[in-house]
């Protein structure tokens, strides 16, 4: 089997040039969204993303980059630009995967695209070398702490590989979790987290 691309790309450079040609899924729609500068120290990653952000090129450009950003206000996030700022951003799925039929959402990213575009987060996290880590959403925190019941990791800090690891619940609309006040809180603990460890 060849090698992933991913495995060539020696800078975050090279990385944006390699991954803006993936054209490794055959269900999804390009571009792939990455955003990543020299100097981050923090990297969110999300699920996919949706249909705003390929017109714009950028992650969490829609309603819920809006959410995020009103959650992570405590950290001086004002708006997307100093959210793009503060942190890097990646995701299981860096396509945006299109429509569950039936028009009910987005269609999560299957197996098949979560592992042939995990490379490349990989190839991020190893030239970004960030600090902490924020994965979003269930199959983010999958990724990086194995599964658990949202509950059970919000609002705590974790350590991988010698990074330190924020989970958080996906802003989408589509999940109801964060519609509970309790789970709420949990938001606003893993954000204290982030605020106590961010460099
Ligand atoms: S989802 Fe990832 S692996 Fe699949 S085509 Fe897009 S960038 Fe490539």
């Amino acid at each position: 089997m060849a090698p992933h691309p991913a495995a060539r790309v020696r800078t975050l450079a090279e990385l944006h040039r390699a991954i803006a040609g993936c054209r490794l899924c055959p269900a999804v729609t390009p571009p792939p969204i990455l955003w990543a500068r020299e100097g981050h120290r923090a990297l969110i990653i999300g699920q996919a993303p949706g249909i705003t952000e390929p017109k714009r090129g950028l992650p969490f450009a829609g309603a819920a980059g809006r959410k995020l950003i009103t959650w992570l206000a405590p950290l001086g996030v004002t708006d997307h630009e100093s959210m793009l700022e503060r942190f890097a951003f990646a995701a299981v799925a860096k396509c945006y995967p299109g429509r569950l039929p039936g028009g009910r959402g987005d269609r999560a990213p299957d197996r098949g695209e979560r592992a042939r575009c995990l490379p490349w987060t990989d190839a991020l996290v190893r030239l970004c070398d960030p600090a902490v880590i924020v994965p979003v959403g269930r199959l983010a925190i999958d990724d990086w702490l194995g599964p658990a019941p949202l509950s059970e990791v919000v609002g705590r800090r974790f350590e991988r590989d010698g990074r330190i690891v924020v989970p958080l619940p996906h802003p989408s609309g589509a999940s109801s979790w964060t519609n509970h006040a309790g789970n709420r809180a949990l938001v606003e603990l893993a954000v204290a987290q982030l605020r106590d460890t961010l460099p």
